[in-house]
C-alpha cells in the first residue's frame, strides 16, 4: 500500500490539525481565489487558510490542480512510510491513533462546527476568560505528543 493510500485515510495536513496554512504563488493565489479557497498573507506571504474548502471528507477535490505546496508536503510518517522504515498497517494505525485522539478531545471541548479541533482547544486553553479542566488539556497533549512525536518533522 502507498503513501496515497495513507492519505486517504488521513487528511490531517488539509484539514487544519497539523497546520493553518498553505504556502502558495502569488499567481496560485489568484487561481484558488475564483475556487472559493480562503487566502490571505502571512508574514508577507501569501498562503491558503486551512482547512481546506476542497478537502471532501479526506479526498482532495481538486488533486491536480492543486498548489505546489501541497504537491510537494509529505509528512514525516508518509517518508518513514516511503522510506520503507515502518509497514503500512503500522503507518495506519498512527493515522487511526491520531484521529481517535482527535474525537476524544472534541467530545471533551466542543469546538463549533468547521472549527478545527486543536484550533479551538489552543483558543481555549490560551483564553483569559474559559476556564480549562485538566482532563481536557490531557487530551490536548496527547494529541500533541502524535501530532509532534509522528506527523511532524524532528527538530533539527
Ligand atoms: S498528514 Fe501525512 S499521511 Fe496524512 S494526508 Fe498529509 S501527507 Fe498524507
Ligand atoms: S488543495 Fe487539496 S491537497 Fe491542498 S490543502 Fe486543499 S484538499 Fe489538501
Amino acid at each position: 500500500m502507498s503513501l496515497s493510500s495513507l492519505c486517504l485515510e488521513c487528511g490531517l495536513c488539509c484539514d487544519g490539525t497539523l497546520f493553518r496554512h498553505v504556502g502558495v504563488t502569488p499567481a496560485e493565489r489568484e487561481q484558488l481565489v475564483p475556487l472559493g479557497i480562503g487566502v490571505g498573507t502571512k508574514r508577507r506571504h501569501d498562503v491558503m487558510w486551512l482547512p481546506c474548502g476542497k478537502l471532501d471528507g479526506k479526498c482532495c477535490t481538486i488533486y491536480e490542480a492543486r498548489p505546489g505546496g501541497c504537491r510537494r508536503f509529505v509528512c514525516h510518517l508518509g517518508k518513514r512510510l516511503e522510506a520503507k522504515e515502518l509497514p503500512y498497517d503500522e503507518a495506519l494505525g498512527h493515522v487511526r491513533e491520531i484521529q481517535a485522539r482527535v474525537a476524544e478531545l472534541a467530545a471533551l471541548i466542543h469546538p463549533p462546527p468547521g472549527e478545527p479541533v486543536l484550533r479551538h482547544a489552543r483558543a481555549c486553553i490560551d483564553s483569559t476568560t474559559t476556564k480549562v479542566t485538566q482532563e481536557q488539556l490531557d487530551a490536548f497533549a496527547r494529541v500533541e505528543a502524535l501530532r509532534y512525536g509522528v506527523f511532524m518533522p524532528p527538530p533539527a
